[in-house]
């Protein structure tokens, strides 16, 4: 009798990775919670194969076998997810993106550029500056994730205040879904043709299906901006400011506030010691980008703002993408995840104070900070960061739990966003009631049962 290995070598050839070493660096993401697995002696996990097919034809036959077989299949892009997205267990096979990559096609004319679902943000961004255009999406995990990732956790980058979210920049995308069909959405700026399907894959985390090409509408590269730094006696006088530019109609690609620790930790050479550093890097046509800092300048400085040096945003810009890997802070002792949820302005100078205060109060939590990073019109996420030292190895795992635990709770209690940008995952799964109410929840698991019956597709992700 054929095997699934049989059936899958068959299809896939050399894209069939069963090398131990492959398939156990293919078995996660960078979750915080699997790495204090890890750290605490769980061993790691390889799933029984990775298959990387080069198309989604290739795609669609294998996930019709691994369905004949009922084998669970997790797909994978980068890798970089935080949210448990991607944590494969030894009867399932990971869907891996990393042959379906490159420029598919691009049209100057029309700014739009499609990618293999497995290409690198970093990749496609270069690809583009090569033609004078940029994509416009600056994750901090751009040189880790890929475009299909961008597209499955609904993703933000460091510009979005202007360019918009990855939702805001899909024009078309292919997917194979759970139950082996290939969707293609239609080719057009805009349709007023029923529910925008491709929705449904964005954020879908790889429980509906693998999005296997994106083509994203691009947009001209702009002229050099300008950047801008004012720092407040406090974080809620900052909010405000941000607020009233974009209440204006102004869009800075990059207006963020840092709270106090935060900004002694980035800014202490451009600030006094517990003022809040707010940031803005402005572009776009020429022109527009004088014209936005002058105002932005009368609104700063009618809320409190002092002007601080540009070279204050110069290092932000230096060390943006630098961040310690759990690794090396478990290494320490210190057991830290950051933690993005969202809300309108009238709420968030409260939220701030109360998830702050309960992360503060989680026994072992050492520091609690948060800044904001993505404005809208009608209100702005909050990113914190908790680090803790835990008395022992034994209380890692623990302690993690509680402190996303409280973190979710006070965002929940105030009724607002409890996942702005990094997804949900398993981490944050239980919550989704309280996002989506449950009838959100059980319309969720109704189109989840239509296409995959059986739940075998990234299972114990996103649905509760
Ligand atoms: C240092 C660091 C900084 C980060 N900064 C940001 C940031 O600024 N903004 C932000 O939004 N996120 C950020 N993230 C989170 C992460 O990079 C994003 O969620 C990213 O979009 C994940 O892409 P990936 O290709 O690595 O996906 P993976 O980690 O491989 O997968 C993430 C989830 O998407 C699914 N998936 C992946 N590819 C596909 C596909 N082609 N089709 C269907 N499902 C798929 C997986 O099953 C999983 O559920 C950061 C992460 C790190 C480690």
């Amino acid at each position: 009798m054929k095997t699934l290995l049989d059936d899958l070598s068959a299809v896939l050839g050399a894209g069939l990775l069963l090398d131990e070493d492959q398939r156990v660096e293919r078995a996660r993401d960078t979750w915080s919670r699997s790495q204090i697995a890890i750290t605490a002696g769980e061993p790691e996990v390889a799933p029984m194969a990775v298959c990387a097919p080069v198309n989604a034809a290739e795609m669609a036959e294998v996930v019709s076998i691994c369905r004949a077989h009922k084998v669970p299949m997790i797909p994978r892009g980068g890798g970089s997810g935080v949210c448990g997205g991607v944590l494969a267990s030894t009867d399932a096979v990971v869907l891996s993106t990393e042959h379906m990559t490159g420029l598919v096609s691009l049209s100057t004319d029309d700014l739009l550029a499609t990618f293999g679902g497995g290409t690198n943000g970093f990749v496609a961004e270069t690809m583009m500056a090569e033609s004078g255009l940029t994509i416009g999406h600056w994750p901090q995990s751009i040189e880790l994730s890929t475009v299909g990732g961008w597209v499955a956790t609904r993703a933000s980058g460091q510009y979005s205040t202007a360019y918009g979210n990855i939702e805001d920049m899909v024009y078309s995308l292919e997917a194979v879904l759970a139950d082996g069909s290939v969707y293609h959405s239609r080719d057009t700026p805009r349709a007023s043709a029923g529910p925008d399907l491709r929705q449904l894959l964005m954020g879908s985390e790889g429980t509906l299906g693998v999005v296997t090409e994106v083509t994203l509408s691009v947009r001209e590269q702009p002229e050099p901006g300008v950047r801008q730094a004012f720092h407040f006696a406090d974080f809620a006088a900052g909010l405000d400011a941000i607020r009233a530019v974009m209440r204006q109609g102004w869009r800075p690609p990059v207006a963020r506030l840092y709270d106090g620790r935060e900004s002694w930790r980035h800014f202490r050479d451009h600030m006094p010691k517990g003022n809040c550093m707010l940031i803005f890097l402005h572009e776009g046509p020429p022109g527009l980008a004088a014209l936005q800092a002058a105002a932005t300048e009368g609104l700063c400085g009618a809320r409190g703002g002092v002007a601080a040096e540009s070279e204050a945003v110069d290092t932000w810009f230096e060390h943006r993408n630098a961040v310690p890997t759990w690794d090396e802070l478990l290494k320490q002792g210190i057991v830290s995840d950051t933690i993005e949820v969202a809300a309108p302005w009238s709420v968030l100078p409260r939220l701030y104070d109360d998830v702050v205060a309960a992360l503060k109060a989680v026994p072992g939590v050492v520091a609690a900070s948060g800044h904001s990073s993505h404005a809208y019109r009608s209100g702005a996420n909050l990113y914190f960061t908790v680090a803790a030292i835990p008395e022992d190895l034994q209380r890692y795992g623990a302690t993690y739990d509680t402190f996303w635990n409280v973190a979710m709770k006070a965002t929940a209690a105030l009724g607002v966003g409890v996942a702005h940008h990094h997804g949900i995952g398993r981490v944050r799964r239980d919550w989704m009631p309280s996002e989506l109410g449950e009838a959100g929840v059980g319309m969720l698991r109704s189109v989840k049962r239509a296409l995959d019956p059986e739940g075998l597709m990234n299972p114990g992700v996103l649905i509760p």
